[in-house]
């Protein structure tokens, strides 16, 4: 997040990217469906996801493998995707599967192995090698890692978008993969191509896993967010895999569509999307503003004119604890139906705001907090409730919760394209406001009363919307 220093001079644009039209929402009434009921078509289902347990030994060989869990899931994994892509190459390219020519297991930190990409010492990595056409992973760091904080689906989706690259060399022009392919456009299809795969396995296709909507897809998402690009990193950057928000949003493409629509993924359809982007030469201390009464004066002002055009009473942020008199009661935030207040607890929301320590994270350690924009992205979300109320829309459904995160998205669309705004987007912004709705108690997703869809994918889809599309969508979409 960047304040700009000086007055901005597009309100107008603001107000008009964000002209709301929610008067007709909010009448859903009983026996009507609701977004937050479904995943891409599929029913909310919630057991415990990973290796089934009677799934059988996979018919694989393995070099250098051993008996641990990480190679347990990994190899099964690997004979799942197959299975997988034995089916679908045939229907929708074409073409006869090969399976892969080697699997390798290895330590980052053990002994020496070899694949046609080299040495693999202090590799800690998952990935294809075209070379000897080898998949190959690091039981030593990497998978234990994964599987510590994400569980045994965190190794799936690596896997499933390692192999995703295998693909893309069998299909080549089918792909539109040439030598000078830029790597960001390889990285988005293989993200499709495992999205793709975990529909097949969400339908119960599988014979090694179970994966619910609930759990199971979130576990996957998170692992993709946890390999993000670090903030600032360029997309024609030759190691750009992307955003969280990038990652997820070809994830979800391949599971909401089919392989067909991954293979033609290409740089001139997925460049206006991206949102990775280098960090902006006049940001200072990398794009993070301390959370302080200051960055919540701009926060007001920007919410204000954000919805200016919804012609309702704007809601008061206040700094009175987080919490309403008589509820609601979700700190570090609250909408207040009763006074059309946000009450805030600044102190918990400057800590929440602390920047990220990717580092950290990927070790499963303290981050320090979750970015400024997750404190800010809070706060917005409990104003749009206000907004929301103020057009007679119901606020405390799940539907209210998704509506929410729609308008957060198309706020933070309408201050990204602004130029000179008191508050602005910078780089890894959105990842922060994705880490919140990937979160149990994050409340950018959530109703008036702290209640949020089951389905990460969904909540994180209904602020995408948004984001992609403005504000219109969120309450035809969320009615
Ligand atoms: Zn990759």
């Amino acid at each position: 997040m960047q304040h700009g220093g000086h007055r901005r001079p597009f309100a107008t644009a603001i107000a008009s990217a964000l002209a709301i039209g929610l008067v007709a929402c909010g009448g859903s009434g009983a026996g009507s469906t609701s977004a937050a009921d479904n995943v891409a078509g599929l029913p909310i289902t919630h057991f415990s996801s990973g290796l089934k347990p009677n799934a059988p030994t996979p018919d694989l060989v393995v070099h250098n493998v051993s008996d641990d869990e990480s190679d347990r899931v990994a190899t099964a994994a690997i004979a799942d995707v197959q299975d997988y892509w034995n089916e679908r190459l045939p229907v929708d390219f074409g073409i006869k599967f090969e399976p892969v020519t080697k699997l390798l297991s290895y330590e980052s930190s053990g002994a020496n192995q070899q694949n046609g990409c080299g040495d693999t010492k202090r590799n800690v990595n998952a990935f294809y090698c075209s070379r000897d056409d080898s998949v190959s992973w690091d039981r030593g760091v990497l998978l234990p890692q994964m599987l510590q904080q994400f569980g045994q689906l965190s190794v799936v989706t690596v896997l499933a978008h390692e192999f995703g690259h295998a693909v893309q060399y069998r299909l080549k022009d089918k792909a539109g993969i040439a030598n000078n392919t830029p790597t960001i456009v390889k990285e988005q299809q293989a993200d499709c191509f495992a999205g793709a795969y975990f529909r097949w396995v969400v339908e119960g296709k599988s014979t090694y896993f179970n994966v619910s909507t609930s759990d199971g897809l979130n576990a996957a998402l998170s692992s993709l967010f946890l390999v993000r690009d670090s903030a600032g990193t360029s997309a024609t950057d030759n190691q750009a895999h992307g955003t969280a928000f990038d990652r997820i949003f070809a994830f979800q493409l391949g599971f909401e569509k089919s392989p067909k629509d991954c293979a033609a993924l290409d740089l001139n359809n997925i460049q206006p999307r991206l949102t990775e982007r280098p960090l902006d030469r006049k940001d200072r201390n990398k794009g993070d503003l301390p959370i302080n009464e200051q960055a919540i004066s701009y926060l007001q002002k920007s919410l204000d004119e954000a919805f200016s055009k919804a012609g309702v009473q704007a809601p008061q942020i206040v700094d009175q604890g987080g919490t309403c008199q008589g509820g609601p009661d979700t700190p570090p935030a609250s909408y207040c139906p009763d006074t059309n207040r946000v009450s805030i607890d600044l102190a918990a929301l400057a800590k929440l705001g602390k920047p990220v320590d990717q580092e950290a994270e990927f070790s499963g350690e303290e981050t320090g907090g979750h970015g400024d924009f997750a404190a800010l992205s809070e706060v917005a979300s409990r104003y749009a409730l206000g907004i929301q109320k103020g057009v007679g829309a119901k606020v405390d459904n799940a539907n209210a919760g998704l509506r929410t995160a729609c308008l957060v998205g198309a706020w933070a669309a309408a201050i990204n394209k602004t130029q000179g705004n008191d508050l602005r987007l910078s780089a890894g912004d959105l990842d922060e406001a994705i880490s919140d709705l990937l979160r149990p108690d994050g409340l950018v997703a959530a109703d008036v009363n702290g209640k949020r869809a089951d389905a990460g994918f969904t909540r994180v889809e209904a602020m995408r919307i948004g984001y992609l599309q403005g504000s219109s969508p969120c309450s035809s979409q969320y009615p």
